[in-house]
């Protein structure tokens, strides 16, 4: 995948960030999760290593979440204005940025839509892209 380097920040502005590094993976996920936590058909998250990550103002404002009965699903999100930020995975095997987030075309692009045996009848067609009834195939 691309080589992203790129700024991102919260709604409000107090918190922002900096990846730099190669993009591992970027999906649209249409997960009832991933529905609840963005409020949305699905979640556009672009997977990247933990230490692609740099914050450049208001890491302290971070809240994070936990969902308790799941391996690794968490979210991070301004405490100010509640905007989804980038998170590290529990396990810290990776980072997953909300691709929303940064102001400018990352210029990676989707490679597929997965759980989309979870999708809402109204919710984007897969598009083109390769659609995964869950995980995609190789993350098993
Ligand atoms: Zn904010
Ligand atoms: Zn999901």
């Amino acid at each position: 995948m691309s080589e992203l380097n790129l700024s991102g920040s919260c709604l409000c502005g107090s918190v922002a960030y900096e990846i730099k590094g190669q993009a591992m993976h970027f999906y649209h996920c249409h997960c009832l999760r991933c529905r609840k936590a963005t409020g949305t058909g699905h979640a556009s998250n672009i997977i990247m290593r933990p230490e692609n990550v740099t914050w450049t103002a208001g890491e302290q404002l971070l809240t994070y979440y936990k969902l308790p009965e799941a391996k690794r699903f968490s979210t991070s999100f301004c405490s100010v204005c509640g905007s989804p930020m980038p998170r590290i995975a529990p396990d810290q095997s990776i980072a997953v940025i909300p691709a929303g987030t940064p102001a400018t075309d990352p210029g990676a692009r989707p490679e597929a839509r997965i759980f989309q045996a979870s999708r809402s009848d109204w919710s984007c067609e897969a598009g083109g892209l390769p659609a995964h009834a869950t995980y995609p195939p190789r993350d098993g």
